[in-house]
């Protein structure tokens, strides 16, 4: 889950991070007295939960209220990339005299919290990474003891901050890698983290994504969901429980197991096409999930045809069958499906499908080949395959 700016820096201000104080504005008026009653040129900033705010006109100084409210103005409303902005963080602003990255990110082939750190700052660290790798200095933080002082001196030393903010930078990665562990993040970063005219560090821009497998230990972050930024198929998944993500191949997918569907999506790139979707329906595969799961699968434009591959263990397969076809009168889906069922019944199960015009298949090649044969509009939808 991923949280807003504002909400980002409220985290890491408790644990001591330099912050520049600022406040919600949802009007231009409400700026300009934010603005005001501050008394020093502010930042405008689009409170959206996408990237590069800033290079999309959603950031902008303002060195004065009137000046704020123009901005403001602008700022609300504002498209960027497909969100619309509803929400400003007004912020003092800080006169900046060097941009650096520093960001936290769970790294499962260490299996350790990686801590990042570049002098490239302010730009994405993903072009950083690209263009010029040699750019970014890592430390693995130890699992039991955190960032040690002497790993954090390696990041400021390797991208050469000046010896008198070296103590307060291992401070404040030290409190960086503490929000991350404490709040069960997957990504805490600061970019940029800014070395101000006035000689101090500061951090003006924060970004937290909270992993929602931790997300039941800690209510108070689940409370700063925005549901006007979720996208609305994420979120009937998350209400019917079903794990989706979507991915920009052709082939929907619809599968009960998260190993069953990490094996049919490699199936399904194996024979030539790629999959639209991870999606994992569970146990049970009830009718409403399957039908709700198939609206979510189609609400992806790209999608040419769909591969349904379920394993009927304590759930038969006839059951899940019968379940699929109802889901089907409710969704009425324009684009081929292939069903591969195994397990108890399975035979049923098939001729079930096959009545209702659904392409069947025994083996997971099979189903993979015909649907990528499908999704071609390949006249012999793969039978002969
Ligand atoms: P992002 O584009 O979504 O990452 O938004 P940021 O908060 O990182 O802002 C983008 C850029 O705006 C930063 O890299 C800075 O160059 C600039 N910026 C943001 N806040 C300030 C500020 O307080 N003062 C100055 N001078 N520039 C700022
Ligand atoms: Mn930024």
């Amino acid at each position: 889950m991923k949280i807003h700016e504002y909400q980002a820096k409220q985290i890491l201000a408790r644990y001591n991070i330099p912050i520049p104080r600022g406040e919600l504005a949802a009007t231009p008026a409400e700026a300009r007295s934010i603005a005001k009653s501050y008394g020093v040129p502010v930042v405008v900033k689009a409170q959206v939960l996408v990237g590069g705010r800033g290079k999309a006109g959603g950031v902008k100084l303002a060195a004065t209220p009137d000046e704020a409210e123009v901005v403001a103005e602008r700022i609300l409303g504002l498209n960027i990339k497909g969100v619309t902005v509803r929400k400003l963080l007004v912020a003092a602003a800080t006169d900046i005299a060097k941009e650096i990255y520093l960001g936290a990110v769970l790294d499962r082939t260490s299996q350790r919290v990686v801590v990042m750190a570049s002098a490239e700052g302010g730009v994405e660290i993903e072009e950083v990474a690209r263009t010029m790798p040699e750019k970014i200095v890592k430390v693995a933080a130890d699992p039991f003891l955190g960032l040690a002082d002497f790993q954090a001196r390696q990041l400021a030393f390797g991208i050469g901050l000046p010896t008198n903010l070296v103590r307060d930078f291992v401070r404040l990665a030290k409190g960086l890698v503490q929000a991350f562990v404490d709040t069960d993040a997957s990504l805490a970063e600061i970019n940029p983290l800014v070395v101000a005219k006035d000689g101090t560090l500061r951090a003006i821009d924060a970004k937290i994504v909270l992993d929602d497998n931790g997300l039941f230990r800690h209510r108070d972050l689940e409370a700063l969901r925005d549901l006007d930024e979720e996208d609305i198929y994420e979120r009937e998944a998350r209400m019917n429980e079903l794990s989706y993500v979507k991915l920009d191949g052709e082939i929907g997918c619809m599968v009960n197991g998260a190993g069953l569907a990490m094996a049919t999506m490699d199936m399904i790139k194996l024979y030539g096409s790629a999959p639209a979707n991870f999606l994992d329906i569970g146990g049970g595969a009830r009718a409403e999930r399957v039908a709700a799961a198939l609206r979510i699968i189609l609400s992806d434009r790209h999608v040419k045809a769909v591969l349904f591959n379920i394993f009927g263990g304590i759930t038969r397969c006839d059951e899940v069958a019968r379940g699929i076809v109802t889901a089907l009168q409710q969704v009425k889906p324009s684009v081929p499906m292939v069903a591969r069922l195994i397990g108890t019944n399975e035979e049923e199960g098939r001729r079930i499908l096959g009545e209702a015009n659904m392409i069947t298949a025994a083996t997971l090649a099979e189903a993979a080949q015909k649907v990528v044969a499908a999704a071609r509009g390949d006249e012999r939808r793969g039978d002969e395959v």
